[in-house]
């Protein structure tokens, strides 16, 4: 079920960050592959312009990454459909652990689509501002300062873990935090050698695709 939303008046209108907007988005994420029609529904009503600052706003609609402050981006939408879509293609996950929660948009979508998610953030500056961002919107999502390499213990285990910041290598705590049959999407490896995995945890092992290059900001230790 999808979630309700408390929309501000200019995210009904026609301008650049109106619903014609994110019409547009919406048919260029098919163009560019992206099939689930839930992902693309909750991609198409949550105000994206929300979640980055009012001088960027008339570019919010765009298929490109953006600046949101203290050397950080909101991922490109394409990424963020591609990563919800790999999350939800053996079934609608109940609860969800988000690393990197950045301006807050990828937990919005993921919220959206009426799942349970929680998130860890590093900056505890970026993370005040993504939490205003959900009350505003009414999205009911639970969130942590915290370095979200070691995951979130105390509300694991998740039926998926989505990374959305490039570590050297997979985080042991991740895997360990999932459910026998749970998903973990992370971006791994660095630089330019950057890889999209998608892991399944199973009663006796793991098993891993690859979906692709990506580009990432770091998955940086310790909180700030
Ligand atoms: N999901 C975000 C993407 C933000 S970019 C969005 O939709 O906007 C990645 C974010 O990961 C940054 O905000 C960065 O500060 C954060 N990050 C990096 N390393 C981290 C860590 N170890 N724990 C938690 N967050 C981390």
């Amino acid at each position: 079920m999808m979630a309700k939303l408390t929309l501000q008046p200019e995210a009904r209108g026609l301008g650049m960050t109106g619903q014609r907007a994110r019409d547009r988005l919406v048919q260029r994420l098919r163009e560019q592959g992206i099939r689930d029609e839930r992902v693309l529904l909750a991609m198409g009503t949550l105000p994206r312009h929300q979640f980055i600052d009012e001088a960027l706003a008339s570019r919010a609609y765009e298929d490109t990454a953006l600046p949101i402050g203290l050397g950080q981006t909101i991922s490109q939408p394409w990424v963020v459909a591609r990563m919800t879509e790999a999350l939800l293609e053996h079934g609608l996950p109940r609860r969800v652990l988000e690393i990197g929660t950045g301006s807050g948009y990828q937990a919005a979508v993921l919220a959206t689509l009426g799942i349970e998610v929680h998130t860890v953030e590093r900056i505890d500056e970026l993370l005040r501002t993504a939490r205003r961002r959900f009350r505003q919107l009414g999205l009911d999502i639970r969130s942590r300062h915290d370095d979200g390499r070691l995951g979130w213990p105390e509300h694991a285990p998740f039926d998926a873990i989505i990374v959305t910041a490039g570590g050297a290598a997979l985080e042991p705590a991740h895997l360990a935090q999932l459910v026998e049959g749970g998903i973990l999407v992370a971006p791994v490896g660095g630089g330019s050698a950057q890889r999209l995995l998608r892991l399944r945890r199973h009663a006796d092992g793991v098993s891993q695709e690859d979906l692709g290059a990506v580009v990432f900001v770091p998955l940086l230790a310790g909180v700030q």
